[in-house]
């Protein structure tokens, strides 16, 4: 899959997507596993959301990479004099040499990788002492068929779903360990926010049909055929479960790295 292509493209459609309430919680929970010095790599950095958070709370030594030209471009724009270095690189061949950073994160980024472990694998090998990644958690993947290529097209562009089990592999790398994160919001919370979106139209990656209906664009990642989605209606009733039942939303995997010079 070229992912930059793909990625181009989505982003192309949903713009910068700036951050909710929700996302800063977040934020602030993955905050807790950072080191607080020393040189962080951020992959996958998108247009740079986390590493504007980390520049404003830290002395860090930051840099990013992503695999979308556009993307990358918005990053450049929003970090503009802050002095953290951007490249374009895939996160399956990271164009940094072993143990150039003492940590690197990657924050909703694998589960869009179709090679995630060789992902989590470069991660590992450009860094030193700690790798900090949140997935989705036992998300329920939809994805329905491609009218142009008959492939399947994954809604969101999320191609796996990871539990803890997934990652006890990197094991041998080092110390593997979770958090699970759990969406702040009440039932009430939601509803009101989902009907607000869903009567208004308020979502930036909307746009109306001719027949009313709201659509949501997704990209097929074989043939990068766009096409409208609307199954807005599945999304909302998955996600009200999730936290009727007290689901994580999310899953922190922190991988202490040993020492490979001892
Ligand atoms: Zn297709």
């Amino acid at each position: 899959m070229d992912c930059g292509r793909y990625y181009d493209k989505a982003y192309g459609i949903v713009g910068e997507y700036p951050l909710k309430p929700w996302d800063f919680i977040r934020l602030e929970r993955t905050f807790a596993h950072i080191l607080k010095e020393g040189k962080l790599h951020d992959a996958g950095c998108g247009v740079g959301h986390w590493l504007e958070f980390l520049d404003r709370r830290t002395e860090l030594e930051l840099s990013g990479s992503d695999v979308s030209p556009d993307a990358l471009g918005k990053a450049t724009k929003n970090l503009k004099g802050k002095g953290i270095n951007l490249v374009l690189s895939d996160v399956r061949k990271l164009r940094y040499k072993d143990n150039e950073f003492d940590q690197t994160t990657a924050l909703e980024v694998i589960e869009h990788v179709p090679e995630w472990e060789k992902s989590v694998l470069e991660m590992i090998r450009i860094t030193r002492k700690r790798v900090v990644i949140t997935v989705p958690y036992n998300e329920r993947l939809s994805y329905g068929d491609c009218p142009r290529c008959g492939k399947e097209i994954f809604i969101d562009g999320h191609l796996h779903k990871f539990n803890e089990g997934d990652f006890l592999k990197f094991g041998r790398y080092g110390k593997v360990s979770f958090e699970k994160i759990y969406h702040p919001y009440k039932l009430k919370d939601f509803l009101r926010r989902g009907r607000r979106m869903f009567f208004e139209g308020k979502k930036v990656s909307e746009e109306k049909g001719k027949d009313g209906e709201i659509k949501l664009k997704v990209i097929c990642q074989n043939c990068y055929w766009e096409k409208g989605y609307r199954g807005h209606f599945l999304r909302t009733i998955n996600r009200i479960k999730k936290i009727l039942f007290r689901k994580p939303e999310h899953l922190l995997v922190r991988i202490d790295l040993k020492d490979r010079n001892s």
